[in-house]
């Protein structure tokens, strides 16, 4: 009888499920808005509700589901699938794991969302099974996860892997977390753009300034297009932004001396430019053999990593092959 996992990505605005067979092909996916009122005290029972509804009308056998895989933004612990605070969510020491235990009856396990990402990155996508690998998320903020020696890095209380808010800038911009210039501040969608008002502010007569006084308003992905043709202030950003990345991807690799870095989320996809130019940044300032042994490439599932993610979490802590 074919097996199949439960994946589930939770965020602020929607919770991404899959139906996945156990060897990370996606049989169905959806996804439900995320309920955040009362504190998301409905999240759980809307998660199993529409689990089931779906089991139902695929005609799958209950037996046939073998384990529930989650990941949920905020802090967590993996070893138990506590939820200490989700502020996007609202949730606050919400026992996640056992909440939806009981309500399914079945092995859950929960990890980070950004873990959870890399876990289905590397099963079936970009990762290739790699034993040691960095994944980097550009999005609105920088997330990202490490695997090392085959296992998630967690750390002592979870914070392994935030490379969001390793420090780049002395007296840089304040970040999230309380302090200044991390990586997250300058290599961020919100970073680029604020690289951007900083040259419209230096040069109005600019493209970059034009198309602001235009648009009313500039987006990374206006500063990659103007890069792409030709304009040199836009390059000159994405440069910058490129070789920070860079350089934080050569410290990490005499730390975890990967096979592969990951670049992923809404600012990598804008083309191969970034990644190019990250490339050249690294190898201007890794040792040589941290070189020879690391690509750095583009992450491949998008979206669908969390929910791939959590199903090869299942199948991890089972102890099944994969
Ligand atoms: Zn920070």
């Amino acid at each position: 009888m074919t097996e199949f996992l439960i994946g589930i990505d939770i965020g602020g605005t929607s919770v991404k499920i899959g139906i996945i067979e156990n060897n990370g092909a996606i049989l169905k996916k959806w996804e439900i808005p995320t309920n955040i009122s009362n504190g998301g005290m409905a999240i759980v029972n809307d998660i199993w509700l529409s689990v089931r509804e779906k089991v139902d009308s695929l005609n799958l056998n209950n037996t046939s589901i073998i384990g529930i895989g989650v990941g949920a933004p905020g802090f967590i612990n993996a070893e138990t699938g506590f939820v200490y605070e989700a502020v996007n969510i609202g949730w606050k020491n919400f026992d996640l794991a056992n909440q939806l235990k009981e309500k399914s009856g079945l092995p859950v396990f929960v990890e980070n969302d950004a873990n959870i990402a890399v876990l289905g990155e590397n099963w079936t996508g970009a990762g290739n099974q790699a034993q040691n690998l960095i994944a980097i998320t550009l999005g609105t903020g920088v997330g990202g996860g490490i695997i090392a020696n085959g296992s998630i890095l967690s750390g002592e209380n979870g914070m392994a892997g935030e490379l969001g808010h390793i420090h780049v800038e002395e007296n840089g911009y304040a970040c999230n977390c309380g302090n200044r210039g991390c990586l997250e501040t300058v290599t961020s969608a919100t970073g680029i753009v604020r690289q951007a008002i900083e040259k419209i502010e230096a040069f109005p007569a600019s493209l970059l300034g034009e198309t602001y006084k235009k648009n009313k308003r500039i987006t990374s992905k206006d500063v990659f297009e103007l890069a792409k043709n030709g304009d040199s202030i836009s390059n000159s950003i994405i440069k910058n932004t490129a070789d920070i990345l860079g350089r934080v991807i050569a410290n990490m690799g005499v730390i975890i001396n990967p096979s592969k870095v990951l670049i992923g989320g809404g600012v990598s996809t804008a083309g191969d430019q970034l990644i190019d130019e990250i490339r050249i940044a690294f190898e201007k300032h890794a040792l040589p053999r941290v070189i020879e042994a690391c690509e750095i490439k583009a992450a491949h599932l998008g979206n669908d990593a969390g929910i791939i993610g959590g199903a090869f979490l299942v199948l991890d802590k089972l102890h099944r092959n994969v």
